[in-house]
């Protein structure tokens, strides 16, 4: 459990620091009702991740990846970000986030408000056709019969997210770096960041000076090393708790 000297710690941090960044995983929208990978009773459990979500999959046997996509998009589409990602969008407006690394595909912080995100992984709110390139909202194409077919081309859509098979955007790469080498605090919040390009970014900031602070209701493998002090907690309770602190004295914090 974490107490209120901890939020007005993260609070003050906050404040202090001239570039914040944030690192999320899946563990941000667990409380949006999303089941991390690594979590029981999850959909993942019920698929080979990497045969299903396999580029190759989507290429020759479309109608079989389609299968584990529509329970993804029904699980993702239904979803609402949490007070998690909404403190994040708050902390954005007020100037106090630079920006959000994700390897998230759920898109709920595009939905919560934030501009600044760099995702890995793409996200799964858009689909766009593999043969024509007609880009749509998923929430705009009937699952009913899978695979969903382009009605210009009748070519398959795929979502706009990173399958197995398919490199990292290098955009994405890039930013990450860049966002993760200038800041000098970055806030690891729902993931335990040991999996490529993640694991990567709180070494790049810790290496480069920057302060991390982790919010998790369980340690990890940052905690102890990479992390200067870990917030236990989890995201939709901690993150609104510290944004409040930060509007409720905002210039006492900075001294
Ligand atoms: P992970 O390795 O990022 O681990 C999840 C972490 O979240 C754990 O450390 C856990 O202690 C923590 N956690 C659990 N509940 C939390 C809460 N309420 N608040 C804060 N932290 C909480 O995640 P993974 O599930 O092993 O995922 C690996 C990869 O799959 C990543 O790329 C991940 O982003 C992706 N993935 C994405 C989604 C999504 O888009 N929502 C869902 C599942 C997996
Ligand atoms: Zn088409």
């Amino acid at each position: 459990m974490f107490t209120d000297e901890d939020i007005t710690k993260l609070a003050r941090d906050i404040v202090r620091s001239k570039k914040t960044v944030a690192l999320t995983g899946a563990g941000i929208s667990v409380e949006s009702g999303i089941a991390p990978f690594r979590g029981k009773g999850g959909l993942w459990e019920k698929y080979d991740q990497e045969e299903y979500g396999h580029i190759d999959t989507l290429r020759r046997a479309p109608e079989k990846a389609w299968i584990m996509l529509k329970e993804m998009q029904n699980e993702i589409l239904k979803a609402k970000p949490n007070p998690g990602h909404i403190a994040l969008a708050e902390l954005e407006k007020m100037g106090y986030l630079s920006s959000i690394i994700t390897q998230n595909v759920d898109g709920l912080h595009h939905l919560a408000g934030n501009k600044n995100i760099i995702e890995f992984h793409g996200n799964l709110q858009w689909v766009v056709c593999m043969n024509c390139g007609n880009r749509k909202p998923s929430s705009e194409i009937s699952l009913e019969k899978i695979p969903p077919r382009c009605e210009k081309c009748n070519g398959v859509y795929k979502p706009e997210a990173v399958f197995f098979g398919e490199p990292i955007p290098l955009d994405a790469l890039n930013k990450a770096n860049q966002e993760s080498r200038s800041c000098d605090l970055m806030i690891v919040i729902g993931t335990s960041a040991v999996v490529y390009p993640a694991a990567n970014m709180p070494e790049i900031a810790k290496g480069s000076g920057a302060k991390v602070v982790e919010i998790n209701p369980s340690k990890t493998p940052l905690t102890g090393f990479i992390s200067d002090y870990i917030i236990l907690g989890t995201a939709a309770t901690v993150l609104p708790k510290v944004v409040d602190k930060i509007k409720e004295d905002a210039p006492g914090l900075s001294i």
